[in-house]
């Protein structure tokens, strides 16, 4: 079972009704609907579980999908309360299912997109949502907006049997992680690994190989997963972005993921994509 996180929501997102009204308008007064209650980047839970009010949600409340019992999921930005739990600490100790931990990923980074794009980029003037929320449209000029996904980059940087991670001084000590950049406009996924690479840490890569990606919505970016084979092996580390990058060996790796490295070392958790990229370049 996967223990990468945001990666597995049950929904149907349903894209084709969105802006059939009538068809909204009926899921919004079915009394099996949920609605998600979003703060920020947390989550309004009760009694150790994700709250879902049935009432009817709002106009501004986005729709997120159906589930397979055909129940509506819709998600509303609400004021901070007491009640409230970061998401990332549900990622990390767990407290909910991989399946409702991905549907708060869809909900928190599509409200966090419409309270931060309130006005036309165009024009200035204030811009409505349409279609359940997957649109924003101008009155004004009649430009259309539409959500935005941020692609990030992050890659396990391989040479023969050794893997290079770095580590960014705001981290926990100890801590090491695959290196990562978002992408350029203009840019494929291969430049953008290649050029990333030898910025934070002066290493050229030649062959650049698919993991896999995730949703990681602090506030929307998507990870792009990828194994990058070093063609040389010098380190010239960019102290603005890291504070310090080493060439790590299989078995410090491997202790490393479990959490056994005799000095403490470790790479990250199982929920981030960083911890499938190393494993991935591990085992292929
Ligand atoms: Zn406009």
């Amino acid at each position: 079972m996967t223990r990468l996180a945001f990666v597995s929501s049950p929904l149907n997102r349903n894209a084709n009704n969105r802006a059939n009204a009538d068809y909204i308008a009926k899921r919004r007064n079915d009394s099996t609907t949920h609605v998600v209650q979003i703060a920020g980047d947390a989550v309004r839970m009760e009694n150790d579980r994700l709250f879902t009010s049935n009432d009817t949600p709002e106009m501004g409340a986005i729709y997120l999908g159906e589930d397979p019992k055909g129940q509506s999921w819709f998600a509303r930005e609400i004021e901070p309360n007491e009640a409230l739990i970061p998401i990332r600490s549900l990622m990390i100790e767990g407290g909910l299912t991989q399946e409702r931990l991905s549907i708060l990923a869809q909900a928190r980074s599509i409200l966090h997109w419409h309270s931060s794009h309130g006005f036309c980029a165009k024009c200035g003037a204030k811009s409505l949502m349409a279609d359940a929320g997957y649109k924003r449209v101008c009155p004004v000029c009649k430009t259309e907006h539409f959500p935005r996904t941020d692609p990030v980059v992050i890659m396990a940087v391989r040479h023969r049997n050794q893997i290079l991670l770095g580590r960014q001084a705001s981290w926990p000590p100890n801590m090491f992680s695959a290196l990562a950049g978002f992408m350029e406009p203009g840019e494929t996924i291969e430049q953008a690994v290649a050029r990333e690479v030898l910025e934070e840490a002066g290493i050229e890569v030649g062959a650049v190989s698919y993991v896999t990606t995730q949703p990681w919505p602090f506030p929307s970016s998507l990870m792009i997963g990828m194994i990058a084979e070093a063609t040389t092996t010098e380190i010239k580390l960019d102290p603005a972005e890291l504070e310090e990058a080493r060439w790590f060996t299989r078995g410090d790796l491997e202790m490393m993921l479990a959490g056994t490295h005799p000095e403490g070392l470790y790479a990250s958790r199982p929920q981030a994509i960083a911890h499938a990229v190393v494993t991935a370049a591990l085992n292929t």
